[in-house]
């Protein structure tokens, strides 16, 4: 695989049952990867590192705050894909903060697999690599329409 373009700002998240499809996935498209920046939560970021040499971003571990540093950095418009294999048989301890990464992840356009199925067809698009800009919502506050306002007149 040739290098891409612009490398994109790809984070890698898993939760404990699903780590073990995580690193499969991620050695199977390692020579993709390995072209782009990566990112993930600290124990999904640790095992990538010394299971399959792949350097990640770490953020803290997801259930004491890593979920939220990556919703955080995806409003800053800094990642341009998730990768979030989240368990949908087990309940977590941090379920609001699962729920709010896939949410903030939706309200700013950002690409996300859920499954190994829609990574495999998300990491082989060739808008990865290509010139596809990615469409930020404009959520720009208004100007303060002082007309509205409860002292005016
Ligand atoms: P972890 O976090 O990579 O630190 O295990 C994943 C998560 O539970 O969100």
């Amino acid at each position: 695989m040739t290098a891409p373009h612009r490398p994109r700002h790809i984070a890698l998240v898993a939760h404990d049952s699903m780590k073990a499809s995580l690193l499969r996935w991620s050695d199977h498209n390692r020579s993709t990867l390995q072209h782009h920046v990566l990112y993930a939560t600290g124990t999904t970021g640790t095992m990538l590192e010394y299971e399959l040499g792949l350097p990640a971003h770490r953020f803290m571990s997801g259930p004491v705050g890593g979920d939220q540093q990556i919703g955080a950095r995806i409003a800053e418009g800094g990642l341009d894909v998730l990768v979030f294999f989240w368990d949908p048989l087990e309940a977590q301890p941090h379920d609001p903060d699962v729920r709010a990464l896939l949410r903030i992840g939706t309200v700013w356009n950002i690409p996300m697999a859920c499954n190994v199925a829609t990574a495999d067809m998300l990491i082989t698009s060739p808008l990865l690599n290509g010139d596809y800009e990615h469409r930020r919502p404009d959520f720009t506050p208004r100007e303060w329409d002082q007309t509205q306002s409860p002292t005016a007149g």
